[in-house]
Formats: C-alpha cells, sequence, structure tokens
C-alpha cells in the first residue's frame, strides 16, 4: 500500500523528461509488484542472480535495469532480457557484454560509469579513459552492444556544493561528448544516469534524466550494503 503511495508521490514532483528506474534490491517479488501494478516497469537491480530470479517471477514487460557493479562471468545470465546496463566501467566488460548480446541476437545499451566522486571506493572510468574507450577501433567493432550515455554517482557527503559539483562536471563532460563524439551505430549518448534518494533534486538541477530511486519508494532496505 504505502509503496504505489510513495511511487505516486515521488513521481508527481518529477519532472517528465526523466525517467525513473524503482531500486528493488533486496526488495521482495510482492513490494515490486505492488510497484507494477500502481503503472512503474523500470526497475533497477545490483545482482544479477537476484534480477534473474526475479525477472522469471514477474511480468514480462519489466525493464530490468542492471545498476550494479558487473562481474563479466554474470553478463550470461541477463544477456537475453536485461534492458540497459549502468555500470560498464571498462572496454573488456563491453566486450563479454557484445559477445554475449551476439548469442541473443540482439543489441545491448548500455552506460559507461564515470568517476566522479572524491571517495576511493566508487567504480568507474575517469573523462580521459571514457575518450580513448570511445575512440578505440575495438569499440568501434562492437556492433552488439550500444552506448546510449553515462551514470555517476556523488560523493557520499552532506556536502550538498560539492555533489552538486560533481554533477555539474559530469554534466559539462556529457555535453562535450556528445559534441566530439559523433553518433554510430553502437553510440548514441542520450541517458544521463544520476540521483538516488538523497541526492536526486541535485541530479535532476544538474542535468539529469534518469533517477535511480529505492528507499524512497520501497522503504529503507535492512542490509548493510
Ligand atoms: C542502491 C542503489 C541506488 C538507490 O539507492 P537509494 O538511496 O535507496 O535511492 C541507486 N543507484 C545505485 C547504483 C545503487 O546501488
Amino acid at each position: 500500500m504505502y509503496i504505489a503511495q510513495n511511487l505516486n508521490n515521488f513521481l508527481q514532483q518529477l519532472p517528465t523528461h526523466v525517467t525513473l528506474v524503482a531500486v528493488s534490491k533486496t526488495k521482495s517479488v510482492a513490494d515490486i509488484k505492488e510497484a507494477y501494478d500502481a503503472g512503474q516497469r523500470d526497475f533497477g537491480e545490483n545482482k544479477v542472480q537476484e534480477m534473474t530470479s526475479k525477472h522469471e517471477d514477474l511480468p514480462s514487460d519489466i525493464r530490468w535495469h542492471m545498476i550494479g557493479h558487473l562481474q563479466s562471468n554474470k553478463i550470461k545470465y541477463m544477456a537475453a532480457y536485461v534492458h540497459l546496463i549502468h555500470g560498464v566501467d571498462s572496454l573488456e566488460l563491453l566486450i563479454e557484454i557484445n559477445k554475449h548480446a551476439i548469442k541473443h541476437n540482439r543489441i545491448i545499451p548500455c552506460l559507461l560509469q564515470v568517476y566522479i566522486a572524491q571517495e576511493e571506493t566508487k567504480f568507474g572510468l575517469d573523462f580521459n579513459e571514457i575518450e580513448t574507450l570511445l575512440q578505440s577501433e575495438t569499440f568501434s567493432n562492437l556492433q552488439n552492444i550500444k552506448v546510449v550515455g553515462l551514470m555517476g554517482m556523488a560523493s557520499f557527503t552532506d556536502d550538498e556544493s560539492q555533489i552538486k559539483s560533481e554533477f555539474h562536471s559530469l554534466k559539462l563532460f556529457f555535453q562535450k561528448l556528445k559534441i566530439s563524439q559523433p553518433e554510430t551505430t553502437n553510440l548514441k549518448l542520450e541517458t544521463l544516469s544520476m540521483g538516488m534518494s538523497g541526492d536526486y533534486q541535485l541530479a535532476i538541477e544538474e542535468g539529469s534524466n534518469l533517477v535511480r530511486i529505492g528507499s524512497a519508494i520501497f522503504g529503507s532496505r535492512n542490509y548493510i550494503a
């Protein structure tokens, strides 16, 4: 009951150009079904096995987003159905995703994860590494993946000005990249995935068009991630 209400409250204040991915990690199939029945179709998970078992138990028109850090040996379990992989942080991973996409005769959309936080713990590529990757011949030959944007996570801090400046730097880089990297068959920069329950307002102000929201919809999670 409260999930549908949270969802509707959240959607009411979300600008229409911003996509909501409801982050359902650790939450039950029943909880997800409640959000689904209230109209939500995009869901995010950070573990491939958990996502795959939920995929099997829930309606097939759900768009499943992999938002966690990816291990290449898990790609095969989701290659048939995953809607968007957010956390791609190496060319090697793209090569692996491409391989499995070929097996399923499909193109898998991906976001490159950009390192913007000041913490050492966050995964991702820096701006130079992203440019190098996108300009490489290896990348241009991957025809069963499509890089459709960037994803970033700000530092875990109360300092709003820091969060804002991290999101801002990613937005500027995204815009610059759109100009410097012409659209190709496997590159079209449209999606800027930034913002979680604690910082999505700042992220949207700074140009996010996809937010990944867990606790503000499903309530807090009882585990330490
Ligand atoms: C868990 C998670 C979220 C959602 O976090 P909330 O604070 O619960 O909104 C968003 N993005 C990633 C990558 C996550 O792992």
